[in-house]
């Protein structure tokens, strides 16, 4: 056992990794506690594995694991998770976005007595559209989701151990960690850092993605865009019937004919719509009982040199 567990997810970080691993190292070495570093390869195309396996050779402390191909950062989180053994886990990115200065502040929180320490970063050099986008996002997701998520509380943050045993006991196969650390409660602390842009390399998250991520969010959690749904179809239902009698009393008093082609198409055209977007959502929680029902491991390990649990990645 020792003091902390570094999880790092990696996606063709090849550029930075050697940084990184040199500014953990610096950072992790004063605090004086015992560490192990857990690096997971996300299925690299570059070069990142050969780093990985050569900074695991030349250093007792440093493990890897590497999948046969992409699986996604909640998945290379949930190996790494795996992997640790430390009484405190700490997850951060590769690319120096989560600068490791702040694990000594992340640390000591901890010792106050929190099993949760979350570096949350503010949006300082992002483009001012996509900070809106978030704000709006998140503002949705908070009357949504019945777990709370904050803006930029990212994946940076310090978990005891029981907190993430919690976690790896969770078997669901859609992971939206954000959303997972907050379901599992425990008492919680976050400082605000100043955002950094990454050292070197690209950022894996193009706009498609983030939508898709978003949908994931909303949805993983509950079940209240079918509520929404059904209250639309209700209103829907009652001012259709107000109109048809407003209609027939129109025509029954004054005897006026009514010219029904406009009314008609964009009755017909808002239905279709929200019926296609009902039929979406409903179709997207039934994509998400067979998805889960397959029960598929959340990723599949090609080269390890972890002798405990994530070589067999079998479902939970
Ligand atoms: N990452 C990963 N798998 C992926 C995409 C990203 O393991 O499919 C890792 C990536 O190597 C990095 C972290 O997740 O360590 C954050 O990714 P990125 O910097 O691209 O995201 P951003 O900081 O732009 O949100
Ligand atoms: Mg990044």
């Amino acid at each position: 056992m020792v003091d902390i567990s570094v999880v790092v997810p990696c996606f063709n970080e090849s550029e930075v990794i050697d940084a990184f691993h040199g500014a953990l190292i610096t950072a992790l070495e004063p605090t004086g506690a015992t560490f192990e570093i857990c690096y997971v390869d996300d299925g690299s195309s570059d070069r990142t594995m050969e780093r990985l396996r050569s900074l695991a050779g030349s250093a007792p402390r440093v493990r890897y694991a590497s999948f046969s191909r992409n699986f996604g950062k909640e998945s290379a989180i949930l190996a790494g998770m795996r992997m640790s053994r430390g009484a405190v886990v700490v997850l951060m990115d590769a690319d120096l976005q989560h600068p490791p200065e702040l694990l000594a502040r992340m640390l000591e929180l901890h010792h106050h007595g929190y099993d949760q320490v979350v570096a949350q970063r503010d949006r300082t050099g992002e483009g001012a559209l996509r900070t809106a986008l978030s704000r709006a996002y998140y503002r949705l997701v908070r009357h949504f989701m019945d777990v709370q998520i904050a803006d930029g509380a990212g994946d940076f943050r310090l978990l005891s151990r029981r907190a993430v045993d919690c976690v790896l006991s969770l078997p669901e196969s859609n992971r939206f960690s954000k959303g997972l650390f907050s379901w599992i409660g425990f008492d919680t602390v976050s400082f605000t850092y100043q955002n950094v842009q990454r050292a070197a390399g690209q950022s894996k998250w193009g706009g498609r993605r983030l939508l898709n991520y978003g949908i994931d969010g909303l949805l993983s959690f509950n079940s209240r865009p079918l509520r929404l749904a059904i209250h639309t179809g209700l209103w829907l239902f009652l001012s259709a019937l107000v109109y048809a009698l407003w209609i027939v009393a129109n025509v029954v008093l004054n005897g006026v004919e009514t010219p029904g082609y406009a009314t008609l198409i964009t009755a017909i055209v808002a239905l279709s719509g929200i019926q296609l977007a009902t039929l979406g959502v409903i179709g997207e929680y039934v994509g998400r009982i067979y998805h889960e029902s397959k029960r598929r491991p959340h990723y599949v390990v090609r080269e390890t040199d972890d002798t405990t649990a994530v070589r067999n990645s079998g479902n939970s």
